[in-house]
């Protein structure tokens, strides 16, 4: 049975004008799909029981509930949920005084393979469907709940680049979700030629992992600053108009003795010279397997007072859901097969 959750518009279009149906059942059949709170075709009750016969004929409604469910100390919650090609996903729920933010995987594993993440231990073991991203928003308890949604679960969003911004069109069109793009935020490493297209066709804001400002260090964290240095990723989005709404930020993840230092953080303020941005210092979480530690938390505060005395707005993120393993980096599915 094909799914009906995760179409566009568009697609609905194509659907019910294949089976004849009137031109207008194609955004009924969406606010059922991404407005209201229903999961089969049979609650779709403005169409007829005909209508619904022939949808039920060949489609379902398509969403997948979590298989587990991880609840942190602090609130923080991990869902994980079985994919198409019977493998699984994490996604984490984080509450916030009043926001709930949803960190959403992309992709199945990962192939970046960058030194400090756990997910990229696992590998990769396949893309994610624009409707299996969407679904980590609607089918975790807080669904009704969710004021931000960031792309920095397991995966390299543009590595995954189409299904990624099919996602963003439901979650952002006004026949969809008809969330305001500025409550998204899609994070990448800096594969420049998908997060141009990004940047073209999304409103949503942009956090790009640095990690350290030096090309031979970032290299030995990330093999993907070979392909595109960090220089050239700035470089293009200074070159970029962001307007005044959108955002572009940062990520840093201190590790110590390596990307700590003052020397650091006079190289991040000639790189970032005369952007209007934001870095987000994270703690490292220690991964097995690697040889990274995080710094004592007198240099983590020191290195935030010396960026934003250089002019460089910092702050550091606050560590969530670090028991249950849903803190930045640690998500994996590695052990995990569908039986
Ligand atoms: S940090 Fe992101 S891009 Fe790098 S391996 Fe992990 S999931 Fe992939």
């Amino acid at each position: 049975m094909e799914k009906l959750f995760g179409k566009t518009l568009a697609e609905l279009k194509k659907i019910t004008s294949d089976l004849k149906l009137p031109g207008f059942t194609a955004k009924q059949i969406a606010d059922w799909l991404y407005k209201k709170e229903v999961s089969s075709i049979d609650d779709m009750t403005n169409l007829s029981k005909n209508v619904r016969a022939r949808l039920n004929e060949k489609y379902e409604f398509g969403l997948t509930a979590p298989t587990r469910i991880q609840e942190s100390i602090d609130g923080t919650k991990k869902y994980l949920f079985p994919t198409l090609q019977d493998k699984f996903v994490e996604t984490a729920m984080i509450p916030e005084g009043d926001r709930v933010t949803v960190c959403v995987s992309s992709q199945v594993g990962c192939k970046m393979g960058c030194l400090f993440c756990f997910t990229a231990k696992q590998g990769f073991q396949g893309q994610l469907t624009a409707d299996e991203i969407v679904n980590q928003i609607r089918s975790i308890d807080e669904a009704g709940e969710v004021s931000n949604i960031v792309y920095m679960g397991m995966g390299e969003p543009f590595d995954n680049l189409d299904e990624v911004l099919k996602s963003i069109e439901i979650l952002t069109s006004d026949w969809g979700f008809a969330m305001s793009p500025r409550r998204i935020t899609v994070s990448t490493i800096g594969i420049i030629p998908g997060m141009l297209t990004f940047l073209e066709q999304s409103e949503a804001h942009l956090a790009v992992s640095l990690h350290t400002p030096f090309n031979d260090e970032r290299q030995k964290l990330m093999p993907v600053q070979v392909a595109y240095p960090i220089e050239q990723v700035i470089a293009e989005i200074k070159n970029w108009d962001f307007g005044r709404q959108r955002r572009v930020s940062f990520e840093y993840i201190l590790f110590e003795g390596l990307n700590d230092t003052p020397i650091h953080v006079k190289e991040l303020a000639r790189l970032l010279d005369g952007m209007k941005c934001r870095i987000n210092l994270i703690r490292f979480h220690p991964v097995p397997g690697t040889p990274l530690k995080s710094p004592g938390e007198k240099t983590i505060q020191t290195f935030k007072e010396q960026l934003n005395k250089k002019g460089i707005l910092t702050t550091i993120r606050a560590s969530r859901g670090e028991d249950i393993y849903a803190a930045c980096g640690l998500l994996s599915t590695k052990e995990l097969v569908k039986s």
